[in-house]
């Protein structure tokens, strides 16, 4: 084994299925780890993170949950967050704000008086930025300080540095709270849902976006399939989300595709692992003819699930 190898294995722990509390597994990927980068956290863990996944992915004999395991210790996890800039992530803003003033729209026909929204993982604060702008009061947390600390100056609102926990919120006191690409990066995204359901009104709704690993494109793409990253700590399912949301007290509603967009140089940039010819050649070209600043609508399986708090009787 060599060195770099050794020293990424002593970052990792093993840990339990999230969802049912087993440790009895399938191996559905097994690590890569000589191409670990243990001096890399930091750059692994930003919101543009990419990092070809090099960990185990497993999936869980009780309840069919995917998840990594052994996987990086989660206080370094949450330490990669914390730390470096990103304007990398923070330049794709307005395809964001674009996707996500559809996504208000469709909050707004199911929550029709608009009250407060907490958005957590909020990254550069785009979808609060968008929500302020049409009438909501905005509230959001996020882990990476520079990102936090972006978001509040740029769009002029309040985004705690840290994770839910770190902000010390009411009961029932969010009509809607949303999770943009961030239930699959906690390190235990259970107790994540069970806050969201504490903080939520009774009539309020929620909102995850997740990447489905069982949707037609991850099929397809197997082990090339974009969203196997790293920095992907679950990989999800409509019956696995469904049935985390249960026992997290929720119902689903409803679950749907989420088309994203972003500009076509950036999708070309974040191809560069995977096909690395064609994110040349296709920069190349975009750049002659001046079209990298144009808005591709893309899916890879992002799936959106719209759920409602229920009470046991
Ligand atoms: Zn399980």
């Amino acid at each position: 084994m060599s060195d770099q190898v050794e020293q990424y294995r002593s970052l990792l722990e093993d840990v339990p299925c999230n969802l049912c509390g087993a440790d009895d597994y399938d191996v559905v990927y097994p690590p890569q780890y000589d191409d670990a980068q243990p001096d890399e956290i930091m750059v692994t863990f930003r919101s543009s993170g990419d990092e070809i996944l090099v960990d185990q992915l497993v999936r869980c004999r009780g309840c069919g949950l995917q998840y990594l395991t052994p996987r990086l210790k989660s206080d370094l996890i949450l330490t990669g967050y914390s730390q470096g800039t990103d304007e990398n992530f923070i330049s794709q803003n307005p395809g964001r704000e674009r996707t996500f003033a559809k996504s208000l729209h469709l909050i707004e026909r199911l929550v029709p008086k608009k009250g407060r929204i907490l958005d957590i993982g909020t990254a550069g604060g785009a979808f609060l930025g968008v929500a302020k702008r049409r009438g909501w009061e905005v509230a959001g947390s996020e882990p990476n300080r520079w990102m936090a600390e972006w978001g509040s100056d740029h769009y002029g609102i309040e985004i705690q540095p840290g994770t839910i926990f770190d902000m010390d919120l009411p009961d029932a006191h969010f009509n809607v709270v949303t999770l943009w690409d961030v239930l699959e990066h906690t390190p235990d995204p259970k107790v994540v849902l069970k806050e969201c359901r504490r903080v939520l009104k009774p009539d309020g709704l929620l909102i995850v976006n997740y990447p489905d690993i069982n949707s037609l494109i991850a099929r397809l793409m197997g082990r090339k399939w974009v969203f196997l990253i790293s920095v992907h700590l679950y990989f999800f399912t409509i019956e696995t989300i469904r049935e985390m949301l249960q026992q997290t007290g929720f119902r689903v509603q409803r679950s749907k595709m989420h088309w994203q967009s972003l500009e076509l140089g950036y999708i070309l940039f974040r191809m560069a692992p995977y096909i690395s010819w064609l994110s040349k050649l296709g920069t190349k070209i975009v750049t002659a003819l001046r079209i990298q600043h144009m808005q591709i609508p893309y899916w890879m399986g992002q799936t959106l699930v719209l759920a409602r708090p229920f009470t046991e009787e």
